[in-house]
């Protein structure tokens, strides 16, 4: 089996051998020096996210807390105004923010919604920053119209295996979502995908899925892997924890089938020690969600995400020229500024 370069013909039985190498020593090694050689191993990759719709949704996933179908009790908010939207753009710019990052709870955009979400991708385009829209399906027209107003990632995950998709959603077939992310791709939109973890899926559903992100014809820039949130109301609610390290491998082999992909350790990390997020950080996972809150749920606290770092003598990823203290006060104003209106799906 080859470890090297950049595959897209991953076998099944190829990727369960991985899964099975002794985890500390082979494992977290092998996937540490490929992560060495594509990236800078002591800079992580920061992302913040605005809700521009909430709640609501008609599709029925089974873990999330803004499914029309389960009650959780969240309210339903309208699609925020352009200006509105533009505004939080700018505050944050103003403290040196660099990319904006919108999403909506919904099925997919209409045509009434499209004019006002490209003029929200002008608009912050318009500021100088890097636009970044969830939107649910999109068509081929829509995946242009937004590549064209300066769009510059879409994200959009498959969440699990193509075997064990349809036991958390019904509404909508994995066979859209590869659909929609070839249409993301053919526009020239870089791509955010991946899945959750702790859904009652197996080892090999687990496979499965990296076969599935690692197989496409490009591998997708970021791939985020989420520790399910059990939130009350939703029927994956009680479902069983994952043993810590099973998350972790799951990474490592996520960073060997994918080496110049960010892997983002993304929902469930509130749960994780700093022990275990470190072991994260070794294992190639060069990406978090940072900040308070984390959608409908809570996220480590901005300032000890900032001592992990100092502890771990890992640094935000710089971005053109801003310095990493105007990063990390633009990160924290557009945080504070989210909380009133962040409650879009939690797993990203
Ligand atoms: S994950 Fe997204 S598509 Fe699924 S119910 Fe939640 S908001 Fe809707």
């Amino acid at each position: 089996m080859s470890f090297n370069g950049i595959r897209h013909d991953w076998l099944l039985s190829e990727v369960m051998d991985i899964f099975q190498l002794p985890f500390f020593n082979d494992l977290i090694f092998k996937a540490q020096t490929i992560h060495r050689q594509y990236f800078d191993a002591n800079r992580v990759q920061v992302s913040t996210l605005l809700s521009i719709k909430t709640n609501a949704c008609p599709e029925d996933c089974k873990y999330c807390p803004q499914s029309i179908h389960h009650d959780t009790g969240l309210e339903k908010e309208k699609l925020l105004e352009v200006q509105g939207v533009v505004e939080e753009a700018k505050a944050a710019k103003a403290v040196g923010a660099t990319r904006f990052c919108m999403g909506a709870a919904w099925k997919h955009p209409t045509n009434r919604d499209m004019p006002y979400l490209l003029e929200m991708v002008k608009g912050v385009k318009a500021l100088g920053m890097e636009t970044c829209m969830t939107l649910g399906q999109l068509s081929q027209l829509q995946a242009y119209a937004l590549a064209d107003a300066g769009l510059d990632f879409y994200n959009h995950n498959l969440d699990t295996s193509p075997e064990f998709y349809q036991q958390i959603i019904t509404t909508r077939t994995y066979s859209e979502r590869l659909q929609t992310l070839a249409y993301v791709r053919e526009a020239g939109i870089k791509i955010c995908s991946g899945g959750i973890l702790g859904m009652g899926e197996t080892l090999k559903d687990r496979a499965n899925l990296l076969i599935q992100l690692a197989n496409l014809d490009q591998h997708p820039e970021s791939v985020p892997i989420n520790n399910l949130v059990k939130v009350k109301g939703t029927p994956l609610a009680n479902e069983k924890d994952i043993e810590p390290f099973d998350f972790i491998r799951m990474l490592t082999v996520a960073r060997i089938m994918m080496p110049k992909s960010y892997i983002r350790l993304s929902a469930g990390r509130e749960q994780m020690s700093e022990q275990m997020q470190a072991l994260a950080f070794l294992a190639g996972a060069n990406s978090i969600f940072y900040g308070d809150k984390l959608l409908t749920t809570s996220n480590p606290q901005v300032d000890k995400d900032n001592a992990l770092f100092v502890k771990l003598g890992i640094n935000p990823e710089k971005i053109q020229d801003y310095s990493d203290e105007i990063h990390k006060a633009a990160i924290v104003q557009a945080i504070s500024e989210q909380t009133q209106n962040n409650q879009f799906g939690d797993n990203f």
